[in-house]
């Protein structure tokens, strides 16, 4: 939530600023940082109060405290209480990962958690990494005016998408200014008054790069390990809480989910394994099993890209066959009134079946055009039912029938 609401901010003036496009005049559209991070607080405390609300509703009791296994059955509590049970769900979420080169250490960087709370911005940015926590930051301060340099080690940005959508987020990256270099193996980092720098192999180049401030975004680790899981008989693989598909560990009372299982760090995946482990505490006749094939990935970047099921990659790593079509937003309508002219959707389907088994979007609103992607492999239709669907014109929701359309004549002929 947070993050999203300035992105929000940053997408409201860039619109602002490109408003001569259709007419609207709008001359030096400019932010205020104070403001902006003052409306995300109050968005993020009405929303943060509810929620509380909800928990001290009395429907249970909500103990504030830091807990510890003491014994299978037993946490020792921060209040110096306590607490025993026949069952328990550990969700203690993720930290940000230590750096993974010790001289990192000593540039004195900021996390997300930093960036979130800054008074006032950075002249320059240098971010760490090429995960959404990375792309979104990274174009939110570009926005802002920040002179922003992304370094991210492996080939392309947000790498567990196919290349064609990392290609068109780092097209639209090097448009609006943002310095993005892929494929890096960072040698050195080093502070100097004020300046903080980093050196790294970029191909056969080494470059040295230079900001203000370094935003480290390589990536959360499981916040298990005062939890003395140990003492529980819960088993732990480097900091993550070991469950089945049932979100059962390996002591059989006690479940996980989410983060600290470092399945995928995803906000609905945690409140769906939550779910299931309260399911199989209190129904365990009727066992729930967590099932990963509508897995979902959105970054909220503009274009914002966004996956559901399988990938081109995955599917070739995992030699599962599908035919794939591509429609581009270049060549739809609702997208050229809106001037949102980058990217594409991406159907893959079943050969034999034509069952729609993943789908892909880099454009405007990509990450709510995946949802009927989701609802239709939900209910396993194939590209011939999606082609059939009726879908109003116009509108970017439109745009899934010409690449199911394409399919569903390929899987017929
Ligand atoms: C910058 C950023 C942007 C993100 N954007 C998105 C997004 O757009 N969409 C999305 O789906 N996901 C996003 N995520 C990931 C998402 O926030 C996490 O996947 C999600 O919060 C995980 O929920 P959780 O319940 O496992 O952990 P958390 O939400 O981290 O909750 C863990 C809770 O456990 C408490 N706790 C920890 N240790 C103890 C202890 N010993 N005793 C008692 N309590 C304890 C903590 O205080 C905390 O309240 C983002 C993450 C970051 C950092």
């Amino acid at each position: 939530m947070p993050t999203k609401a300035l992105l929000f901010a940053a997408e409201i003036g860039h619109s602002a600023r490109r408003g001569a496009t259709w007419g609207v005049q709008a001359e030096n559209v400019g932010f205020n940082f104070p403001q902006v991070m003052a409306r995300k607080d109050a968005m993020v405390k009405d929303f943060a109060d509810y929620r509380q609300e909800q928990l001290a509703s009395g429907k249970f009791k909500f103990i504030r405290a830091n807990a510890r296994f003491r014994d299978a059955h037993t946490l020792a509590l921060s209040t110096g209480e306590t607490l025993t049970a026949k069952n328990f769900v550990i969700s203690t979420g993720s930290i940000v990962s230590a750096p993974p080169l010790p001289f990192l250490k000593d540039l004195n960087y900021i996390t997300s958690d930093e960036a979130l709370a800054l008074t006032s911005l950075p002249k320059s940015l240098i971010i760490l990494g090429g995960g959404s926590v990375a792309v979104e930051f990274a174009q939110f301060f570009a926005r802002l005016d920040v002179k922003v340099t992304l370094i991210q080690r492996s080939a392309q940005v947000m790498n567990d998408f196919d290349t064609d959508a990392a290609v068109e987020l780092e097209k639209v990256f090097r448009r609006e200014g943002v310095n993005v270099f892929t494929g890096t193996k960072i040698t050195s980092a080093s502070r100097q008054s004020g300046r903080k720098q980093i050196s790294f192999q970029h191909g056969p180049e080494s470059v040295t790069v230079e900001a203000e401030e370094v935003l480290f975004a390589l990536g959360r680790s499981p916040n298990t390990a005062s939890l003395d899981l140990d003492k529980a008989g819960v088993k732990t693989e480097n900091g993550r809480v070991v469950t089945n598909d049932e979100m059962r560990t390996s002591a059989a009372h006690i479940f996980a989910a989410g983060d600290c299982t470092a399945t995928h760090d995803i906000v609905h995946i945690a409140v769906l394994q939550g779910e299931a482990a309260a399911h199989n505490i209190t129904q365990p006749q009727k066992s729930r099993r967590m099932d990963y094939r509508l897995m979902t990935v959105i970054a909220f970047t503009d274009p914002q890209i966004a996956r559901a099921g399988l990938t081109e990659k995955a599917a070739r790593a995992q030699k599962i066959p599908y035919l794939s079509a591509k429609h581009l937003f270049a060549d739809h309508g609702k997208s050229l009134i809106m001037e949102a002219r980058e990217g594409f959707v991406k159907l893959l389907a079943n050969p034999a079946t034509g069952e729609i088994i993943g789908g892909g979007c880099a454009g405007p609103l990509g990450g709510e055009l995946i949802h009927e992607i989701i609802a239709a492999m939900h209910k396993r239709m194939t590209v011939a039912e999606l082609a059939a669907m009726p879908h109003y014109h116009p509108t970017l929701a439109e745009i899934w029938t010409y690449p199911a359309e394409e399919l569903a004549e390929k899987i017929r002929g």
